[in-house]
């Protein structure tokens, strides 16, 4: 027997708690996994799984308009939004109750409550102290708002899913992937909706002509984006609606301001100092490639450790530790070539490199195709899919594929499979497209762009 009451304390149940505490549970671990909130965790209660309900329902005003282009009408189609916020609630009930039954299956202790680190073996929680071998953080992130006067007013993602009016005037700030796919839902349901985005562009850090190509097809959609733009203050104006103060430019009236840059670790009043975990100076619990921090007992996965805030990266992750520490399986998560998708309207689909990054490690060759997609010959809307690799000149491996159209996130999973196995131009090539599809694109690609 071990001195401890646990072999592994996990604190938060979101992606990669509850993953980690669920193999390490199957392994005959003694778990116990606390939250103080819903269990899911982000991505299951206020990220991914909601917003992409949302996306659902906002596609079918697209659809709508798109129709009578195939011959179909719909009088008076009309929209319910405080119907879709409670069928979406519902679903996430449902999810929730399937956590906790899987956490169940699995022998793992559900303790709801604030848990503390006291030292490097014990977790203070709902006025007791237990303690374990291993402890595990989990605790993700939390939208980050800069300091401005009358940010108070200001929603995040969180409050975005859970409106039960929908407002006729949205402001977002930020030009991330919560920003650019909050401003398709809204706009596709029918609120003006204006971006401000500090810089020129939305989407740093994606390919260029993938910024470019959502920029326009959003711009087409009647967002209007505000870059270089700076909110100064908001006030909260007699009638409830608020006054933005921007730099450059008039102030805007809206009905609504919502924030989304950024995402900072939550990590408020965890204990880590108390139990000696370093912190950097952005909040970040740093980990090596075990997810072990400095403190040899207290282990940190998913978005507290500042690697990639992607979902399944922290399901990599929480599965690596569980594997490495209870089942002798030492693995380690490779962070080449993950894919992501950003659910905006059109979709991106990504994985690899962007064309800047890939020029800077030598000579490439890009291939690039704009088309209409074909369902839009007949819908009449004017939207273009953008398709892009990025070859490596030398060795004609894909370093990178890009799309933005319908269908791009489905489209980029299988594609990324190939560039895992060193898919070279030639393979892809070599590949029979599927057609009629946007896909087969991706091997049709004949002719490189001029340099
Ligand atoms: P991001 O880090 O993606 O984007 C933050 C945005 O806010 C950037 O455009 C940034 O601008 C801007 N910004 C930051 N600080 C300020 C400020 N003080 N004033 C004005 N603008 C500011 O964060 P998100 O909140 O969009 O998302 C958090 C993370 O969650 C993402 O990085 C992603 O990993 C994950 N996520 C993934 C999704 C998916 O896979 N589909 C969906 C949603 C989230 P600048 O570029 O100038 O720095």
């Amino acid at each position: 027997m071990t001195p401890y009451d646990y072999d592994l304390i996990v604190i938060g149940a979101g992606s990669g708690g509850v993953r980690a505490a669920r193999v390490a549970g199957s392994y005959g671990a003694r778990v116990a996994l606390i939250e103080s909130s819903r269990v899911g965790g982000t991505c299951v209660m206020r990220g991914c799984v909601p917003k992409k309900l949302l996306v659902y329902g906002a596609h079918f005003a697209h659809d709508l308009e798109d129709m009578a282009g195939f011959g179909w009408s719909v009088e008076g189609a009309s929209f319910d939004w405080p119907a879709l916020v409670v069928a979406k609630n519902r679903e996430l009930d449902r999810l929730e109750g399937v956590y906790r039954s899987l956490l169940k299956a699995s022998h793992v202790e559900l303790i709801e409550g604030r848990g503390k680190l006291v030292d490097p073996f014990t977790v203070a929680v709902e006025g007791r102290k237990i303690t374990a071998e291993k402890i595990l953080i989990a605790v993700g992130g939390w939208p980050s708002m800069p300091a401005i006067p009358g940010i108070e007013h200001a929603i995040t993602s969180n409050e975005a899913l859970d409106l039960m009016v929908m407002p006729e005037r949205i402001l977002i700030v930020g030009g991330g992937y919560i920003a650019v796919e909050f401003a398709g839902i809204f706009r596709a349901f029918g609120a003006d909706v204006s971006l401000v985005i500090r810089k020129d562009r939305v989407l740093r850090g994606f390919d260029d002509d993938v910024r470019d190509a959502l920029t326009t097809e959003m711009t087409r959609q009647g967002i209007h984006i505000l870059p270089e733009t700076v909110i100064n203050r908001i006030d909260k104006l007699q009638d409830g609606s608020y006054r933005v103060k921007r730099t450059p430019g008039p102030d805007i009236e809206t009905d609504l301001v919502m924030y989304a840059t950024g995402r900072a670790p939550n990590i408020s009043g965890l204990g880590l100092a108390e139990a000696g975990v370093r912190v950097d100076a952005r909040g970040v619990v740093p980990v090596d490639e075990w997810n072990t921090t400095n403190i040899p007992s207290v282990f940190a996965i998913g978005d507290v450790t500042g690697r990639v805030e992607l979902t399944p990266v922290a399901l990599n992750e929480g599965l690596n530790f569980a594997e490495t520490q209870f089942n002798d399986n030492p693995r380690v998560m490779d962070y080449n070539t993950i894919p992501s998708a950003v659910f905006s309207s059109p979709p991106i689909g990504t994985v690899g490199l962007t064309e800047a990054a890939a020029r800077q490690r030598g000579p490439v060759r890009v291939y690039r195709s704009r088309f209409r997609p074909m369902k839009h010959t007949l819908s009449g809307r004017a939207e273009q899919t953008l398709i892009k690799l990025i070859v490596d000149a030398r060795s004609d491996r894909v370093l990178g594929c890009h799309m933005v159209g319908p269908e791009a996130p489905e489209i980029i999973q299988g594609l990324a499979i190939a560039m895992k196995c060193g898919a070279t131009k030639a393979q892809f090539d070599a590949t029979i497209g599927v057609h009629p599809t946007a896909a087969e694109e991706f091997v049709t690609l004949r002719e490189p762009v001029p340099e």
